[in-house]
């Protein structure tokens, strides 16, 4: 399957212009919603005529060529990392429970 050429216009300064699923740099995003696995991916480019960088999101598969994403173990990490984030959310929503509001707000206008 070919990579496909998103025709875009620049956000910047409205010239026309070309992002190349084949060779513009991406950024990958997967989400799990009941169980199925959606991959997206935006993709990166710099306006020749601005210097302005441009983006374009695709889901769509059959777009995106032959190039190959980071690998799997990248997204378990990370989804491992929000997990670990929002623990410490959690310890922290914890902590001010138990310190009291008066605390709270003593430690916001400190
Ligand atoms: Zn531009």
């Amino acid at each position: 399957m070919e990579a496909k050429k998103h025709q875009i216009e620049c956000h910047n300064c409205q010239e026309r212009m070309t992002i190349d699923f084949a060779t513009a740099n991406f950024a990958t995003a997967v989400s799990v919603i009941n169980g199925k696995k959606t991959e997206t991916r935006t993709y990166f480019e710099q306006c020749p005529n601005c210097d302005a960088v441009n983006k374009v999101t695709s889901d769509n598969k059959e777009e995106w060529g032959k190039r190959k994403g980071p690998n799997i173990k990248f997204f378990m990490f990370s989804g491992m990392l929000g997990c670990l984030l929002f623990l410490v959310l959690g310890i922290l929503a914890l902590y001010f429970a138990f310190q009291g509001l008066g605390f709270v707000v003593d430690w916001l206008y400190k």
